[in-house]
């Protein structure tokens, strides 16, 4: 594998399409790592990403600043498998300006990650209020299969540190008649006092890692879909909702990782 030189003036080459992201994407979502330690059946990651370095990552979210991007949202696969200091880097991006999110399965995280002052939001999982269908969904072999009792936990602890969180679901065959329940949920953990910023819908694509093999068993139609993000509205009012139809392409958000050495951008490279 080629590596780039992160010191290296001018920037590499491959580095220059930095130029060409958008304006109007104000968030950029790093992916650092491919390696996760779930396997859910409608993953839409690539495995064919590369680990970022920390001068890589820490170059990228230099040259995120100097674009006037300072929001930045770290994620994987899983970020705290990242084989470099996580922390470390959420420091840097704060000491740099940037607003820092961490994008996680939360799954394995830190004893004390809630009262972490370099993480300004968590963004964490839930399919299901049905454990068991959730469970299904977010199949967790280190965790002995018990993710949703993990997820209400860190909410748990999320709620006792006043931190910030947002919550992803994304939106299948299977659990589309969760929704409801999980917006009920979700606007009581609000009105008990979390700090919930946002739930994000996403609805279900057959790419990656294992989405592109089970679509048979996942797919919802975009009527369908619009219908369950009008169902989370009714059930969750005042709560911030978000329905991504395709979350390969958000409005506001670009995606940022490496393959085979060279910078991929999520706008450019999906258009390829
Ligand atoms: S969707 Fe599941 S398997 Fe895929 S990166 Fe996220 S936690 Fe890991």
């Amino acid at each position: 594998m080629q590596l780039l030189d992160p010191w290296s003036e001018p920037l590499p080459a491959a580095w220059r399409q930095m130029e060409e992201v958008p304006s109007h994407k104000q968030i950029a979502s790093i992916f650092l790592v491919p390696s996760c330690d779930m396997v859910c059946p409608f993953c839409a990651a690539d495995t064919d990403l590369d680990t970022m370095a920390a001068a890589q990552a820490r170059l990228l979210l230099r040259e995120l600043r100097q674009r006037n991007i300072r929001n930045v949202v770290f994620g994987g696969g899983e970020p705290y498998l990242w084989p470099h200091n996580l922390h470390e880097l959420c420091e840097f991006a704060q000491d740099l300006g940037h607003f820092v999110q961490v994008c996680t399965n939360g799954g394995t995280l830190p004893s004390d990650f809630a009262e972490s002052r370099a993480v300004d939001r968590f963004v964490l999982p839930l399919e299901a209020m049905n454990p068991e269908l959730h469970d299904r969904l977010r199949i967790w072999p280190r965790g002995g299969g018990r993710h949703h009792a993990a997820i209400l936990t860190r909410l748990r602890q999320l709620t006792e540190a006043e931190k910030p969180f947002t919550i992803s679901t994304v939106v299948t065959r299977s659990n589309i008649q969760e929704v409801e329940a999980i917006g009920r949920f979700l606007l009581c953990l609000a009105q008990s006092g979390a700090r919930l910023h946002a739930w994000h819908l996403y609805r279900f694509i057959a790419v990656g890692r294992a989405g592109s093999r089970n679509a048979g068993a996942h797919a919802i139609t975009s009527e369908e879909f619009s219908n369950a993000c009008r169902l989370a509205r009714a059930s969750a009012p005042r709560v911030a909702i978000y329905g991504r139809m395709n979350m390969r392409r958000p409005s506001s958000v670009e995606y940022f990782w490496l393959q085979r050495g060279t910078l991929q951008i999520g706008s450019i490279a999906y258009d390829r």
